[in-house]
C-alpha cells in the first residue's frame, strides 16, 4: 500500500498515513498534532514514480 506523507500548514508537524488508493480518494486528513485540515503531502506513493516514461 502506497504511503503519503503530509506536513501540516498550521503547526508544521509532518506525518504520515498508509492507505490504498480508494481510501486515499475518501480520506480527510488532518493533523495528528493540532487537528487541522489545512495540511499538505509532500510526496507521491512510492510506486507512483514509475508512471512517467519518456
Ligand atoms: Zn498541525
Amino acid at each position: 500500500m502506497p504511503t503519503y506523507e503530509y506536513e501540516c500548514r498550521e503547526c508544521s508537524a509532518e506525518f504520515m498515513k498508509v492507505m490504498s488508493m480508494a481510501e486515499y480518494a475518501q480520506a480527510r486528513v488532518s493533523c495528528p498534532a493540532c487537528g487541522s485540515e489545512r495540511i499538505s503531502r509532500k510526496f507521491s506513493p512510492v510506486y507512483a514514480k514509475t508512471s512517467k516514461k519518456s
